[in-house]
């Protein structure tokens, strides 16, 4: 594999004048309390968040910019059940909308409701094969047979659904046993996703962090049964994305994306919309994807170079470094172990000075 030299890395090819896809994290409450939580949700700012007719508001204004796929996650995307049924109805005859949930509050009732609306696909997160497993991650028995439920009731009305897995320590074991639960429950698509240290999750990195070796090791002894995707968030699988990559929080703040949302703010989209933060400087500088080192695979799989914005600058401190979870890239960086000051970074705190 061929490493580019330092600074000769090309820009990515790709240029988009406005964003295309756009994930709205709707909410930072939830009903559950994983120990990995990215949100790191709480009851605390549930106040500040946008109302229903501003997520519609600001819906219409993406839409009339072109944006075609509006990606709806929380925290808990059912905790505000009735404005989002209301934003479904509202945006998917008009673009593909598909909501990432933890199951637990979809009922077969409600699953129509999404069904009849137009909904084009949930993303569901199950953290384990088991109960003991998936309860342990969520603090709340119980909760793995509610999301199996909900994955079953979106399954029985026509919505295209996936699992998700965040892979850590206690769900490592048990991925074919994951693979066959999804096949039980008749999902077609699976993502294992790697870990990322914000929120709660760098609170519990000690506890869940797996080293690169014992990550390679997992996903390249995993053999999904016939008829199950996999799909999972390493080299070369998911390139610098941030070329691509529109995101708002739940108090109408552009992040560019969900992993980003500690460490950048470009402003607020909540009067002008979110076209005039796309040309935030740091936000046109990690579209441009210009790092420091990248490979070949990089360069083939995606037009883009040198892994997860996010993960580089988490362990790093610098926004075109090479991101230590790709394997061709890691430089003996133990994933285990995060910055010191990572960890005295608070949640929701964006670093202005590196802006
Ligand atoms: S289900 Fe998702 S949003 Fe809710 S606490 Fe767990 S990680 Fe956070
Ligand atoms: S931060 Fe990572 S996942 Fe997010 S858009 Fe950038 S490269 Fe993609």
């Amino acid at each position: 594999m061929s490493h580019n030299a330092p600074g000769g890395v090309p820009e990515n090819p790709y240029h988009l004048e406005r964003p295309l896809k756009v994930t709205l994290s709707c909410t930072q409450t939830c009903n559950l309390d994983c120990k990995h939580c990215y949100a790191d949700c709480s009851e605390q700012h549930a106040a500040a968040e946008m109302r229903g007719e501003e997520w519609r508001a600001l819906a219409d204004g993406l839409i009339e910019d072109g944006v075609i796929s509006l990606f709806i996650e929380g925290g808990e995307p059912f905790q505000r059940s009735e404005d989002l049924l209301a934003l479904v109805r509202h945006c998917a005859p008009r673009m593909m909308t598909r909501i990432r949930t933890n199951g637990t509050l979809v009922t077969p009732a409600v699953a129509h409701e999404l069904k009849a609306s137009g909904l084009g696909g949930c993303l569901v997160d199950i953290m384990g094969a088991s109960a003991g497993t998936h309860d342990r991650m969520t603090g709340t028995p119980g909760s793995f047979e509610a999301a199996c439920a909900g994955v079953s009731a979106l399954l029985a009305a026509g919505i295209p659904t996936e699992m998700l897995l965040i892979l850590n320590r206690h769900n490592v074991g048990e991925l074919d046993d994951y693979m066959a639960l999804a096949q039980r429950l008749g999902v077609r698509k699976v993502g294992i996703l790697r870990l990322y240290p914000i929120g709660r999750a760098k609170r519990h990195w000690d506890e869940l962090a797996l080293s690169m070796e014992e990550m390679t090791a997992a996903l390249s002894a995993l053999r999904p049964p016939p008829g199950i995707k996999l799909m999972q968030s390493w080299h070369p699988n998911d390139g610098n994305c941030c070329w691509q990559m529109a995101a708002i929080d739940p108090f109408g703040r552009s992040i560019g994306c969900s992993y980003l949302r500690e460490f950048v703010d470009y402003g607020d989209v909540r009067d002008a919309g979110l076209l005039p933060t796309w040309d935030h400087p740091l936000y046109r500088t990690l579209r441009a994807g210009k790092v420091e080192r990248s490979c070949g695979s990089c360069a083939s799989s995606q037009g883009s170079h040198g892994g997860c914005r996010s993960t580089a600058y988490a362990f790093t401190g610098r926004w075109a470094a090479p991101d230590p979870f790709d394997a061709t890239l890691n430089d003996g960086v133990d994933l285990r172990v995060l910055p010191d000051w990572l960890l005295q970074t608070g949640p929701r705190r964006p670093r202005p000075s590196h802006t």
